[in-house]
């Protein structure tokens, strides 16, 4: 507790400049990407970040590329001085909190087209999210270098994104994904639950529900994918207020929907709580059918 607060650059130039040093020593880097705002979810990654590597850096930009024209890029929490005290907390080497001037320079131009993993699900929602997620992540991944990028479970598809690009493209980080933090209840922490009021706060817990209430009918012996959402989505209908985007029981690989679960099968839903939209999801694993008896 109280540790210094980190050194936090503001430029490519200083920050390529203290990370050449940190190579000349031998030491591994980690890079964990975020848009600031950050709670225990993110502090698992740099956790993570910390252990498998020598040297953390933490990004903190809000990528206005990946926010809609009608979405929350400016209303989005920008909470840095809290964010330092609690990576100082955590012994954090390094943060690289640039402008917009800084990663989108005059005569930008060139953006990262990301193939159909970036049209499903978030990507139906929000289009063109995908691409300025994929192209801020390969620069952050460019300028830092890093051993290992570390993202999080939470945003399912802006994992999967990044590792079908570091393989398309041959970047060399490794790309690992840690897994959801949830709050006490099983509210997935994320830096959007502070525009909840109480009343919505206490009604973002259908999000968690709908997926546990998945997982029992799976145990239960259901694999209609079918009856499995049509039972989540009377699940959230229930709560007032709620309005269901998408909910998906998809190939964690593909992100295509399963007919008939029968292995790994992610399940996914975005559903806005009053003008709050939240994200969650977790793997559904029936357990491998028995074989019958001769
Ligand atoms: P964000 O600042 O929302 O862009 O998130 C930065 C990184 O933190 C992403 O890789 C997220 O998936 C991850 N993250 C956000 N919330 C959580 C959570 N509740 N548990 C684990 N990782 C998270």
């Amino acid at each position: 507790m109280n540790q210094a607060v980190p050194k936090v650059v503001t430029t490519i130039a200083q920050l390529r400049e203290e990370l050449a040093s940190v190579r000349r020593a031998g030491k591994t880097v980690a890079l964990v990407p975020t848009m600031g705002a950050l709670h225990a979810g993110h502090l698992s990654l740099v956790h993570a970040a910390q252990t498998q590597c020598d040297f953390a850096v933490v990004s903190i930009y809000v990528n206005p590329s990946q926010f809609g024209p009608q979405e929350d890029f400016q209303r989005y929490p920008r909470t840095l001085e809290n964010d330092l005290a609690l990576l100082a907390d955590c012994r954090t080497d390094l943060v690289f909190a640039p402008s917009n001037e800084e990663m989108y320079r005059p005569g930008h131009a060139t953006w990262v087209e990301v193939g159909p993993l970036g049209e499903l699900l978030e990507g139906a929602c929000r289009p063109g999210h995908f691409r300025g997620v994929a192209t801020i992540v390969l620069k952050l991944l460019n300028v830092v270098q890093p051993d290992a990028a570390y993202f999080g479970q939470k945003d399912y598809q802006q994992a999967l994104v990044p590792r079908r690009m570091a393989a398309d493209l041959d970047v060399p980080a490794a790309i690992r994904v840690c897994p959801i933090v949830r709050e006490p209840d099983g509210l997935a922490m994320s830096s959007r639950n502070r525009y909840l009021s109480p009343a919505a706060r206490q009604r973002a817990l259908v999000l968690w529900q709908s997926l546990q209430l998945a997982g029992e009918l799976i145990e239960r012996g259901q694999r209609d994918r079918r009856a499995i959402a049509a039972r989540m989505r009377e699940r959230i209908e229930a709560v007032a207020g709620a309005q269901i985007d998408y909910i998906a029981l998809v190939d964690p690989e593909t992100l295509q929907p399963i007919e008939i679960i029968s292995g790994r099968t992610l399940a996914a839903l975005a559903v806005k709580i009053e003008n709050t939209r939240l994200i969650d999801n977790c793997f559904l694993e029936p357990p491998p059918a028995v074989a019958s008896a001769p």
